[in-house]
């Protein structure tokens, strides 16, 4: 199975200053404003969404770039995960009345924390020239439309259309380039996962 995935979606991460954008309207919205600290992306971040760490030297949020380009849907929750943690650490019930209060219902989805285990972000995007078809790769290399290889061959081969970049973060590369390989079709489809912020 192809994972093509609709047009437009994951055109790339929001910018820092986007990012807050999105806290200053939740902090106005459920905090008074209150809260401070700084958020950052990180390109390291394996074992959790986000990450808060509250220090009298200035509050930071984390966020994995692995998990916002999988889930761009989910960041927003992300970010009110990791801000909830400004006032209540751990998952208790400091946690889980603070999530309610902010409109929040503290399910698995919202409240567990373990292991995000990402696989690699998907950096590429692939078109097929001939049906338009769109597939994200982690890593670039010679990728067939599955559809259209039959009739058409080599001419299905898939372009490169995009690469998604991380705002302030050093160009993607490839380290592990497979690109000999010969491809029809890809990976299969993921469905998301359960939220797992930090
Ligand atoms: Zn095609
Ligand atoms: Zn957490």
């Amino acid at each position: 199975m192809t994972t093509a995935l609709p047009k437009g979606r994951l055109v790339r991460l929001p910018t820092v200053a986007e990012l807050h954008a999105v806290f200053d309207r939740l902090n106005r919205l459920h905090f008074g404003g209150r809260l401070k600290a700084r958020l950052e992306w990180s390109t390291r971040l394996r074992t959790t969404a986000g990450k808060c760490v509250v220090s009298p030297r200035g509050n930071v949020i984390r966020l994995a770039t692995a998990f916002a380009s999988r889930y761009p849907e989910l960041l927003e929750r992300l970010i009110l995960h990791e801000m909830i943690h400004l006032v209540a650490s751990g998952h208790g019930a400091a946690f889980r009345a603070e999530a309610r209060r902010c409109g929040v219902e503290p399910g698995p989805d919202f409240m567990h924390c373990p292991e995000f285990a990402p696989r690699r972000p998907y950096r590429y995007r692939y078109t097929c020239p001939i049906c338009g078809l769109e597939v994200l790769r982690r890593r670039t290399g010679r990728w067939y439309c599955r559809s259209c290889a039959a009739r058409h061959g080599r001419a299905a081969r898939l372009r490169l259309s995009r690469l998604y970049v991380v705002p302030g973060a050093e160009p993607a590369g490839d380290q592990h380039p497979q690109h000999t390989r010969h491809r029809y079709g890809g990976d299969h489809a993921h469905q998301p996962e359960q939220l797992k912020p930090g």
